[in-house]
């Protein structure tokens, strides 16, 4: 089976490997040099001026950046599930919450975002997703950020980056808590979760807020190359790993070249067989397909050609198709996913198989510019 969720990504065999190895010690002199090498590479994908690791899933970093950086109200976007979810932990903290929502498939307007600065000037920390996973729509954070820091450069700006940091360039500049997690673009087991921090934030955290989740804590040990509390070994392990393969070994120039080729040869292929690609602003994590028979195509894809893709969410529970593009994924593998959506189209009578779809990706992949 070809797992093509976007999260879980698969584990490449060569991370596999050196996380099958035996257990160390966290508290020895051989685990600090792994965590060292390991947080200056995450520090340097990140492009930020620090970074923090908690093991827990990512939801456990947007929960930090709202306890740790929104002392007064906060500012959230809410185009989907996961806006939806900083929202909820926003309200569990019993923060003052002003909500921007929109359609799973719009992305967020700049005007709206200064309009509500300028009525809530107690607003202090903006929340929003650059890739907005349960529609694949892209925010335009940067220049949100850029329109923010100009009116008040007070405001704390965290983007949660889960499905972008690793998949596309990302202008840090304003932005101030960058969000990552194991399970999608860093081809990791679920299980780790990392905020980049800029000097503003590391400023404000202080002496940190909560306890498990509290940063200045953490902060402090991971400087000295430890961690609060027993350190997921395993997957820091698994993650240097990674951010070797990433950063020395391919290079992130390449990686976001072949994301994007992935991504737009996917999507040209794909509106090529009449699908309609949900957001109006695709990121290139993933394509999200909007079909009312969306759950029959998954099945198809699934029972008769070995392609696992992801559905969606509450009101497009049944309406959509999400495929993922984050990792290092082979051509020959792409390729075989959309040369399944036509012939699952095929299968339902409403298109004749022509190989149409894989010759459109492999003509983008390889030859277009
Ligand atoms: C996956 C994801 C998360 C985190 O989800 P967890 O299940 O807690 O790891 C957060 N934001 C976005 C945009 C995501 O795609």
């Amino acid at each position: 089976m070809l797992l093509f969720t976007p999260g879980p990504t698969p584990v490449p065999e060569r991370i596999r490997q050196v996380m099958a190895a035996p257990t160390i010690h966290h508290r020895t002199p051989e685990f600090t040099k792994i965590f060292k090498e390991t947080r200056s590479m995450l520090i340097e994908l990140l492009d930020m001026k620090d970074a923090v690791i908690f093991a827990s899933t990512g939801t456990g970093a947007m929960e930090a950046c709202v306890t740790n950086l929104c002392k007064s109200k906060a500012l959230i976007v809410n185009a989907g599930k996961f806006g939806e979810r900083f929202v909820k932990i926003a309200k569990a903290f019993d923060k003052e919450v002003v909500e921007l929502q929109y359609d799973w498939n719009t992305a967020a307007k700049k005007d709206d975002v200064i309009e509500a600065i300028r009525q809530n000037p107690d607003i202090d920390a903006f929340f929003i997703q650059i890739c907005e996973s349960s529609g694949g729509l892209r925010h335009p954070v940067e220049d949100i950020a850029q329109a923010i820091k100009a009116i008040d450069p007070k405001i704390t700006v965290v983007a949660d980056g889960i499905t972008a940091v690793g998949v596309e360039p990302i202008d840090t500049t304003h932005i101030d808590a960058l969000i990552t997690g194991s399970q999608k673009a860093l081809m990791l087991p679920p299980g780790l979760a990392m905020v980049g921090l800029s000097s503003h934030a590391l400023a404000k955290i202080g002496d940190g807020v909560g306890f498990y989740f509290n940063m200045a804590a953490e902060l402090k040990k991971q400087r000295e190359g430890t961690t609060a509390y027993t350190a997921a070994t395993t997957l820091i392990i698994g993650l240097r790993e990674v951010l070797t393969i990433l950063l020395k070994e391919i290079g992130m120039d390449e990686i976001y070249d072949q994301t994007d080729r992935r991504a737009t040869a996917t999507r040209v292929a794909l509106e090529g067989l009449g699908l309609q690609i949900y957001p109006q602003k695709p990121a290139n994590a993933m394509t999200a397909v909007y079909d009312e028979d969306a759950e029959n195509i998954r099945k198809i894809l699934k029972n008769r050609y070995g392609v696992q893709v992801a559905g969606g969410q509450d009101h497009l529970k049944g309406k959509l198709i999400r495929i993922n593009h984050m990792g290092l994924i082979e051509p020959y593998e792409a390729a075989w996913v959309v040369d399944s959506m036509e012939k699952a189209l095929s299968d339902l009578g409403r298109i004749e198989y022509r190989g149409e779809a894989n010759r459109v990706f492999n003509n983008i992949y390889y030859f277009e510019e």
